[in-house]
């Protein structure tokens, strides 16, 4: 949807082709970046987005005894620094209602299952409808993507051995305000809350509660005995009682799993992948959705006013995006079995090496620039410089 306004908003005719029979949002919350925050005002969507949200502006990760194991502050990135968390349905609702007057043609219950001539692309959906041929074909459709193969042959896009469970919980203080915090033992737990501001049901303040756990684990955790596993969670965290009352049944935490994306080039031809299809990575620094709205947004801005051909501006595109996206698929697949693995070897390594050295000065700055998403080689372009 982000992609489709702002090729729109630059004065392409776009039709965007939807699986769903009706759009709706997946999981609980996200935490929007200084980057995302960015792309959104200049779709002209971050009071919205604001509005419905919740500030963050430090992430607090401690491990059973208290120790901070991750202490990282956005002023350390820039005065005033933060992030927003969100519901996610928040964040899909500002982008849908915007596409309308953008005049973005919306067709639902298209699941495409055929890309045919990828200089001029025509797209097939499951219905046996054809969609085209266009002059650009934008392929979004997530890290599970059943198109990425067909765009690159070569592509890899790796199950990860870890998932999460997620849900939202009702936080009416707001006891949880200001921090991402996290609770670990070894890297074999992982325990956390995210603020995400009002639901856009109840317009309740809610927070997002997640926890890690192999992937292999996740048909026994639904089939489990879910009072043993909210007796567990309070003994590792106790603070967080209030929190797991409304959790009533297992079917309420979302499942979530993910892949590590590697593609090569993103096109071929007039064919482009984007986001998650693109470059997909564990959730683990909270950068996929703002990466994809800030690829979408650059893609705006590279198909506006060119007179290159689309294949050569898509190929300059693609040289300008990995030169952000490549830290954050790097540092998520290298820190990932810091916070999610079995035995003690990555949890001493979190402890003896990582956590002391993310204190060191200079590095601190460092870790604040990969947190907020900022970090990239060259200058950054002015629709997205956050
Ligand atoms: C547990 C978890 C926590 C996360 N936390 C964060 C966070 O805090 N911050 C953050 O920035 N990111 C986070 N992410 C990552 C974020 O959710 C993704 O990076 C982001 O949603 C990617 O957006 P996308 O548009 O590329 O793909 P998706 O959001 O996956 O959207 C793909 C779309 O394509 C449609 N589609 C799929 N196949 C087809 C088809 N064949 N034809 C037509 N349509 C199709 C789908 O219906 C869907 O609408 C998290 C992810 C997980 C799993």
């Amino acid at each position: 949807m982000g992609a489709a306004l702002a090729l729109a908003r630059r004065g392409h005719e776009v039709t965007l082709l939807e699986a769903f029979a009706a759009p709706r949002p997946l999981g609980s919350g996200l935490l929007l970046q200084p980057t995302g925050l960015k792309a959104l005002s200049t779709l002209g969507l971050v009071d919205t987005i604001r509005a419905a949200g919740a500030r963050i502006d430090r992430l607090d990760g401690r491990d059973l005894t208290g120790r901070k194991v991750l202490d990282v502050n956005y002023a350390d990135w820039r005065k005033g620094g933060h992030g927003i968390g969100i519901h996610r349905a928040a964040l899909f609702d500002a982008l849908h209602q915007a596409m309308p007057a953008a005049g973005v043609t919306l067709i639902t219950g298209a699941r495409i299952i055929r890309i045919e001539d990828q200089r001029r692309p025509v797209l097939h959906d499951d219905l046996g409808r054809a969609h085209g041929p266009f002059d650009l074909a934008v392929v979004a459709d997530g890290s599970a993507s059943s198109l990425r193969k067909s765009v690159k042959p070569g592509s890899r896009a790796r199950p990860y051995p870890w998932g999460a469970v997620w849900a939202n919980a009702p936080d009416p203080g707001g006891l949880w305000n200001g921090a991402l915090s996290q609770v670990y033992d070894r890297a074999e737990v992982m325990v956390g809350v995210l603020p995400v501001g009002r639901g856009p049901d109840t317009g309740e303040r809610l927070v997002s509660l997640f926890w890690s756990l192999p992937v292999a684990e996740m048909g026994a955790f639904y089939a489990g005995d879910f009072d043993a596993w909210k007796a567990r969670v309070r003994g590792i965290w106790p603070a967080i009682t209030p929190l797991l009352e409304s959790l009533t049944d297992p079917a309420v935490m979302a499942r979530a799993v993910y892949r590590d994306v590697w593609v090569g080039r993103w096109n071929r031809d007039a064919t482009l992948l984007i986001g998650d299809a693109a470059h997909g990575t564990s959730p683990q620094l909270g950068q996929g959705a703002n990466l994809a709205l800030v690829d979408a947004v650059e893609l705006g801005e590279r198909f506006s006013g060119t007179t290159t051909s689309v294949a050569v501006t898509a190929a300059a595109y693609e040289a300008g995006r990995r030169r952000h996206v490549m830290i954050y698929q790097f540092v998520s697949w290298a820190m990932t079995p810091l916070f999610q693995s079995h035995g003690g070897f990555w949890a001493g390594v979190r402890r003896w090496l990582f956590t002391p050295l993310s204190r060191a000065p200079g590095i601190r700055q460092l870790g604040a620039a990969i947190l907020t998403g900022t970090a990239r080689l060259g200058r950054w372009p002015d629709a997205t410089r956050p």
